[in-house]
């Protein structure tokens, strides 16, 4: 399959790093191979950024800066809403790269990451004019105080490789909003979407240099880019043993930090949750995007009415689930993103053999793709790898608990604390849940949805800041106080506390 007669290679042949923007040939002397874990071809080949390459988008978005951030809301405004509409228009087009170089179903590149993507577009541009702040006061008595909310600069942005065109959106998109300019470094393993991204902003109208990609290695581009002293921010999605590292450099350079890291969500079902519903949660909710999602359900505690059903329920409704060709509109089920990972997921749960049951599962089936079949584990230990690390792969671990207070210990207890669900018909139970389980997010009766105008964002090993939402802009703008004095008097009241007397 492919769109319009898309070709990777030839649409990115003067090179896969978008500065000032034009297309440019990394620098680093290294070659990246991009593979479809569906099928272990390589799609496209490119020269992966050096520091070079950083220097250079650093300094296309540091000339960007100042035009941008006098930009009007309402000029940042249309040119965002015109953004949305290009993405919009090539929707298909995104679609189809986003499902080659992720093995993504094309259900859900289509249904879930593209019109995601747009409507965050749609949403900034609208919120561009809506920065908000504290109103102007006579707080002193002889003052008038207020704030002004400003951009902060060029924002160094770092994202993952499980939905590479979501997270350029969540990155690129508050910063711009707010009058930033921006350079992101997407994973290496997955460049594609994201040069697409800043090509459809530059098609837009948005100036040359707002946004900048450069697709390296995090050990070269990552760190550089970080440590840079012309960028201020550091704006980072990725594990939470990265995060730890690039806190490290960003905190030497007394740089602003987000951090959005790993998750370990816990499905919370209590005893008079309808069983049907948290069933179908419960596979939804684990195998989105093949598990590899920082929000996906791994942890699922059952109160001991409901727990064999659940288990039986849960393993039946895997076993419908259709792996397959991501380009087939009936898969369900893609492959994990390169056979690293699923190696990785396999080591995991062979590990957790020795003291706990695979109740469906468990292996790879037959054949050349990274596939991990879905995969549900009973009878772990809550102290065990696989109910405290995060695994990244179509695996859910499900425990019974006894009393309410347990089933909400247990769901805090490990490092992380990025998402989580509750299961329940009674109210009080839901709101206890949604005040004592210490996530960014509690859902109730349900499980993954995300929508623009809530934040998301980490407690916890998972993080700080939020992406999405008004409250993005905390991240990418700062407030500066400005007074006035309203009394013009050379003598003002306060100084006879340095000299002379009232
Ligand atoms: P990763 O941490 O390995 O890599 C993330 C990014 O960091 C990549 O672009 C990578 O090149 C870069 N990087 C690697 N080493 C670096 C270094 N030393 N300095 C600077 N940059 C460096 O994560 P991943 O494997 O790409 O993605 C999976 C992880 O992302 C999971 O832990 C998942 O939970 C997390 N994630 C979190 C969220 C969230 O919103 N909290 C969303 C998606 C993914």
């Amino acid at each position: 399959m492919t769109v319009n007669g898309f070709q990777v290679h030839d649409r990115f042949s003067a090179g896969a790093q978008y500065i000032g923007g034009r297309l440019r040939p990394g620098t680093s002397g290294d070659v990246q191979d991009v593979v479809n874990p569906a099928t272990g071809e390589t799609v496209f080949s490119y020269r992966l950024a050096g520091a070079a390459d950083v220097d250079a988008a650093v300094a296309a978005a540091g000339a960007a800066f100042p035009g941008w951030a006098a930009a009007t809301p309402g000029e940042r405004s249309d040119a965002l809403h015109r953004f949305a509409g290009v993405l919009a228009d090539r929707a298909e087009e995104f679609a189809y790269a986003e499902s080659l170089q992720c093995g993504k179903p094309i259900k859900l590149s289509r249904e879930f990451d593209v019109p995601g993507t747009v409507d965050n577009a749609s949403f900034f541009a609208g919120a561009a004019r809506h920065l908000q702040g504290q109103s102007a006061g006579e707080y002193s008595g002889d003052h008038t105080s207020y704030v002004r909310r400003e951009p902060i600069g060029v924002v160094g942005s770092i994202a993952p490789w499980n939905y590479p065109l979501q997270m350029a959106a969540w990155k690129v998109l508050p910063a711009v909003a707010a009058g930033n300019t921006i350079v992101l470094k997407p994973a290496e393993i997955t460049p594609i979407t994201s040069l697409m991204f800043a090509q459809a902003a530059t098609e837009a109208g948005i100036p040359d240099g707002v946004i900048n990609i450069v697709n390296g290695v995090g050990k070269v581009a990552g760190e550089h880019l970080v440590g840079h002293p012309d960028v201020v921010m550091t704006s980072f999605t990725g594990s939470t043993t990265v995060g730890r590292r690039v806190a490290e450099i960003a905190t030497a350079g007394v740089k602003r930090l987000h951090l959005e890291l790993g998750g370990k969500a816990p499905f919370v079902v209590f005893d008079d949750a309808d069983l049907d519903a948290a069933v179908h949660g419960a596979v939804a909710g684990s195998l989105i995007n093949t598990g590899q999602d920082c929000t996906a359900a791994t942890r699922a505690y059952v109160q001991r009415p409901l727990y064999d059903a659940f288990v039986q329920g849960v393993a039946d409704l895997m076993n419908t689930v259709r792996l397959g060709d991501p380009f087939d509109a009936s898969t369900d089920l893609g492959p994990l993103i390169s056979h690293a990972q699923r190696d990785r997921v396999a080591a995991v749960v062979d590990r957790a053999r020795a003291s706990a049951r695979v109740v469906t599962g468990g292996k790879a089936p037959a054949g050349d793709g990274a596939y991990y079949l879905p995969t549900l584990i009973a009878d772990a230990s809550q102290s065990s790898e696989i109910v405290q690390s995060e695994i990244f792969g179509p695996v859910l671990v499900v425990l019974p608990f006894d009393s309410d207070d347990e089933g909400i210990a247990l769901a805090n207890d490990t490092p992380y604390g990025l998402a989580s669900s509750a299961w329940t018909r009674d109210v009080f139970r839901a709101n206890r849940a949604t005040r004592e389980i210490k996530a960014g997010c509690v859902w109730i009766n349900d499980h993954i949805p995300i929508i623009s105008e809530m934040p998301h964002g980490g407690y916890k090993a998972s993080g700080f800041g939020k992406d999405m939402s008004s409250y993005s802009f905390e991240e990418y703008t700062q407030v500066k106080h400005v007074m006035y004095d309203n009394t013009a008097v050379a003598r003002k009241d306060w100084h006879r506390t340095i000299f002379g007397d009232r």
